[in-house]
């Protein structure tokens, strides 16, 4: 019998990517679908993030829960949009609003210096009390190009390019992207310490 394991997020694409990587051992439930209602964002780190979401949907059904929070860090900012990199033109803004604020931050930053990566936090926790929560962390380095190009992927996609291969995240496949993502790195390693501690 599959365990059932809460997804601290509404969003059916990533319920079903991470259905898929879980296997059959987790029956994973969207939050939405149990009638919980998210939690405000109000951590600092996307750790922090993933701990509040992982810890209120495991408080609200009272099934182990996993949640994950994720942005885009740009090294000429400081870091920023980091954890505001959905909310980075505002709240509820749109990918096309935060990719032009992006590039209006970057504008005359020359290449060499726009370098940024893509940081992925993922928590497991058990029980709502739980106080040794599985954490793991992925990223996917790159840098933010002067110009929107491609129709693949969201968010900032479009400016994102890929350290090693050159390419613009917008223009890779899905599987393509799904292999080399920030995503996909921590979930690796979180499942290599789900089953270590089994
Ligand atoms: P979430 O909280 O993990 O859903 O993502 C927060 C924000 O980070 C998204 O709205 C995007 O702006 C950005 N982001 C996270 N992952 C990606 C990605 O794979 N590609 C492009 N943008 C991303």
């Amino acid at each position: 019998m599959p365990r059932k394991l809460v997804l601290a997020s509404g969003n059916p694409g990533k319920l079903r990517e991470f259905q898929q990587l879980l296997g059959s051992r987790w029956q994973l439930l969207s939050q939405a679908a149990l009638g919980v209602v998210p939690v405000a964002e109000t951590g600092a780190t996307f750790r922090e993030n993933a701990l509040l979401k992982a810890r209120h949907a495991s408080v609200a059904t009272g099934l182990p829960a996993l949640a994950d929070d994720s942005g885009i860090e740009v090294d000429a900012l400081n870091g920023a949009p980091g954890v505001w990199s959905a909310r980075y033109a505002g709240p509820g803004a749109s990918d096309a609003a935060n990719n032009a604020k992006l590039l209006a931050e970057l504008a005359g930053v020359p290449a060499t210096r726009r370098t940024a990566r893509y940081r992925c936090c993922l928590v497991f926790v058990r029980d709502a009390g739980d106080e040794s929560p599985l954490i793991a962390e992925g990223i996917w380095e790159g840098r933010v190009a002067a110009d929107c190009e491609g129709s693949g992927g969201f968010g900032y996609d479009p400016l994102f390019i890929d350290l090693q291969s050159g390419k613009r995240v917008a223009s890779m496949d899905p599987q393509e992207k799904n292999r080399r993502s920030h995503r996909q790195a921590a979930l690796q390693r979180l499942l290599a310490l789900l089953a270590d501690t089994d």
